[in-house]
């Protein structure tokens, strides 16, 4: 006889009753009416009362939830049911024991780039030309970074590139590729950014039947931006992915980065309806930033441009029925940067296997090649290097809306780079030599719009009561 642990059958419970909307909402409004009394942690408390009130005045991100019930297939369901079991019961145990062993939080998740090859040549993309020379991360590597993760409560891994559907079937050298992976790690949940020009019909059912990859396709505008960016043609294969994934109910959504000549067309109503009708459930915007080999300053946005992308994703996130993520201007949600393995936080391990605080920080002190510690994810949060960029995080930061030390407090991060033994991960760049006076100077604008915003703006009322006994910069 099969025994179905306690755990499983809390699962198979909620992605039943993800089979019916109604049901769902109501069940989810007596979980959150009874969390927010005895979670055991502060953010589950108002995590709860935030969901409550979300149900009881139909915000606009419980019609994310019926979208869901009504677009994805079960075993996605499942996967987010999963997820949500295990971050909230298993891992928090496991977060628990962490942080009395090591003294440290927890990050949350990792983020994983296991090639930097590419079928596409986008303009300014932080990947660059590299060639088919480039190193990658095997299978095997893959497996020891994701274990290690998962020792400590991660249940939720981002895959990213280079394009990692050139390894969906296998990886060079190997019978496996990342659909086994999947497969493989069925209790955790993977969100993979990809530019979805090979997903054809025959992937989509393989997702569709994995129900734990969730697919976040490129788009950078309508077809003539994206094709300005990605390729002529790159649009119409775009928007085929998404009627695949669609068609076969796959979770999916959209990653957008917006740049002085595209974040007109990205910020309008009319773009972010395209993605709804294609079936995304989720967007993410990511501002262009200079990093990488050859970085282009003509393509960052102005403070001013910055300041009206983020009204926009706001006014979105609370009118819209979809999860829209801006990674620089939503810093109010995740209280400032999550870099550096920061509790709640992540890193980045590049297809040379390097250590990163985060995407964009292209700087390491270690890599998973030269040592055989069995831990080296926790070897590098425990690093010098991870520990100053945390430090610059708590003691320099006083406004979430301002957080990144790449752009907007790049003295701390040249700080942090020049005292330990970080190196370049990218050949060529430059934004802590040439571009660095430039950088910082747009940095100190982008400071002043955003005390404004931070200090006077009602959007963040909330979040500024809620931060307000942790030296947040406040009003008056
Ligand atoms: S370093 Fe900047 S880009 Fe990276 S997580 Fe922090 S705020 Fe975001």
């Amino acid at each position: 006889m099969t025994v179905v642990s306690v755990k499983d059958r809390i699962v198979n419970a909620v992605t039943r009753l993800s089979a019916d909307e109604e049901r769902l909402i109501s069940s989810l409004r007596k979980v959150a009416h009874w969390g927010k009394s005895i979670a055991p942690a502060r953010g589950y408390r108002d995590q709860c009362a935030r969901l409550e009130w979300a149900i009881d005045n139909d915000h606009a991100s419980i019609g994310l939830v019926r979208r869901m019930v009504a677009g994805c297939n079960e075993n996605c369901m499942r996967s987010v049911a999963r997820l949500f079991v295990e971050h909230t019961w298993e891992g928090y145990r496991r977060r628990q024991r962490f942080e009395a062993e090591h003294g440290i939080g927890v990050p949350s998740f990792i983020v994983i780039s296991p090639l930097a090859r590419c079928n596409l040549n986008c303009v300014g993309c932080y990947a660059g030309a590299y060639g088919d020379k480039e190193p990658f991360l095997s299978y095997e590597d893959m497996e020891r970074l994701v274990d290690e993760a998962r020792g400590w409560g991660g249940r939720f891994v981002t895959i990213t590139g280079g394009e990692p559907t050139m390894f969906w079937e296998r990886f060079p050298g190997d019978s496996r590729g990342l659909r086994d992976f999947f497969r493989q790690y069925a209790d955790t949940m993977f969100l993979m950014y990809t530019n979805g020009t090979l997903i054809d019909d025959e992937m989509a059912a393989e997702m569709a039947e994995l129900g734990n990859v969730s697919p976040a396709i490129s788009v950078e505008g309508f077809r003539e931006q994206t094709d300005e960016r990605r390729g002529e043609g790159v649009f119409d294969k775009v928007m085929a992915a998404m009627d695949a994934l669609r068609e076969h109910r796959v979770m999916f959504g959209a990653s957008v980065t917006y740049t002085s000549r595209n974040w007109q067309t990205v910020t309008t109503d009319e773009f972010l309806d395209m993605l709804i009708d294609r079936g995304c459930m989720y967007t993410w915007y990511f501002m262009y930033v200079p990093v990488g080999r050859a970085p282009d300053l003509s393509l960052v946005v102005t403070p001013e441009q910055r300041a009206e992308v983020a009204r926009t994703t706001w006014r979105w996130l609370n009118t819209r029925p979809i999860f829209v993520a801006d990674f620089w201007n939503s810093g109010a949600i995740t209280k400032g940067c999550i870099a550096a393995g920061t509790s709640g936080g992540y890193m980045h391990i590049t297809h040379r296997g390097d250590i990163c605080p985060c995407v964009f920080m292209m700087y390491s002190a270690h890599n998973i090649h030269d040592t055989d510690s069995d831990t080296p994810l926790l070897d590098a949060i425990q690093s010098d290097f991870f520990a100053n960029i945390r430090e610059g995080q708590r003691d320099k930061q006083n406004n979430p809306l301002a957080p990144c030390q790449i752009v907007d407090h790049p003295e701390v991060l040249k700080a942090a780079v020049e005292a330990t033994a970080a190196h370049d991960t990218q050949e060529g760049q430059l934004i802590l030599t040439d571009l660095h006076e430039e950088v910082a100077e747009r940095a100190e604008q982008w400071r002043e719009i955003a005390d404004e915003m931070w200090t006077q703006s009602g959007v963040y009322a909330g979040f500024r009561d809620t931060y307000s006994d942790d030296g947040w910069l406040l009003p008056g």
